[in-house]
């Protein structure tokens, strides 16, 4: 990849799980991510994977603990409020409730224009009716609504004046926090269609948060899969849904219907057992290895010792694909060569 629009290294985010007191919340521990001008990037993971945290530190909603985010090569971190202000233009997020993040109050002309009258944009009446216009055409609304309220939108109808407004100072950079998971799957192609569209339009990269993988093989060029804070897995859409190596994305996979009546039948769904860890407490070595059927299934004593006790890195394997366990693999490639002596990668 040529130098990334935005680059985050090593990103770290920990807060008290009660206000100023009791033990650290583990939300993100040293999450790298690359993200390419006119790209999609999808952050995936389940509730609780840190990936919503990212998308709100990349943004200077919340602070980070440590770690670099740098936009066009600018250091974010450490920013003052007053010299974030004018790079907020070149970011902006749409949130995954659009009954929620829409000012009810408002007509849909003030919600799109806020951002151009917070950043002294289109200051004239008739300069800012123009604007409002051309961005409720550009998501597939008429003007000629844009004196009503969001109660009178449908769910699909308010994410599209969200991500007008979103794409009203022209960011460079759009993150979507799951943007499609409170609208009903009938609209959802629909948006997803918009979102394609606006891209090849306007080249406007996007980190694309999301738990539902096949509307991310629709949408992304790229997929990260997070798991309680950490990359477990990376790299080009086609190659990570083609061979899977880390047991926490072939489990996601497994759960995603395939369009193909046939593949869908012989599809081999893989349970997680139990629930994600307690992030105030992870598990020692790999996050992972408490729900791993690799782990609990494929490894003698000495793997399941290895990833107990080290932390695998997230090794790139060829072609951008990075994979962080210690026997990535494809399903049942350490029972299939019957190794009760698996031997790890890079050893
Ligand atoms: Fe499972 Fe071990 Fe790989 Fe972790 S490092 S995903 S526990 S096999």
């Amino acid at each position: 990849m040529s130098e990334p629009l935005l680059a985050v290294r090593g990103l770290v985010k920990h807060y008290p799980a009660r206000r100023r007191r009791g033990p650290l919340v583990h939300a993100v521990c040293g999450v790298d991510l690359d993200l390419a001008a006119h790209e999609t990037l999808a952050l995936v993971g389940e509730s609780g994977s840190g990936k919503s945290t990212v998308a709100r530190t990349l943004l200077h909603l919340e602070q980070p603990t440590a770690g670099s985010v740098t936009l066009r090569g600018q250091e974010l971190v450490g920013l003052r409020p007053a010299e974030i202000r004018p790079l907020r233009r070149d970011m902006q997020i749409v949130f995954q409730d659009p009954y929620a993040s829409l000012d009810p109050r408002m007509t849909a002309e003030q919600i799109v224009a806020e951002p151009l009258h917070i950043h002294g944009l289109a200051a004239g009446a008739a300069e800012r009716q123009a604007a409002v216009s051309s961005l409720l055409r550009l998501v597939g609304l008429d003007p000629a609504t844009r004196d009503r309220h969001p109660a009178s939108f449908s769910g699909g109808q308010r994410q599209r004046i969200a991500i007008a407004r979103a794409l009203a100072l022209e960011p460079a950079l759009l993150v979507l926090d799951e943007p499609l998971s409170a609208l009903d799957v009938s609209i959802q192609a629909g948006v997803v269609t918009l979102l394609q569209d606006l891209q090849q339009r306007l080249g406007t990269a996007y980190l694309f948060i999301a738990h539902d993988l096949a509307v991310v093989r629709h949408l992304a060029h790229r997929v990260a899969v997070a798991y309680l804070g950490r990359i477990v897995e990376t790299g080009p859409v086609d190659v990570l849904f083609g061979r899977p190596s880390h047991p926490y994305t072939q489990a996601l996979l497994s759960a995603t219907p395939v369009p193909d009546p046939a593949v869908e039948r012989r599809r081999q769904r893989i349970r997680l057992v139990g629930e994600p860890p307690d992030p105030t407490d992870p598990p020692s070595g790999c996050r992972f290895r408490t729900r791993c059927p690799r782990y609990a299934a494929e490894l003698d004593d000495a793997g399941r010792e290895r990833c107990r006790d080290q932390t695998p890195a997230l090794l790139d394997s060829g072609q951008g694909h990075a994979v962080a366990c210690h026997f990535a693999g494809p399903v049942g490639f350490v029972a299939g060569r019957g190794a009760t002596s698996a031997r790890g990668r890079g050893q």
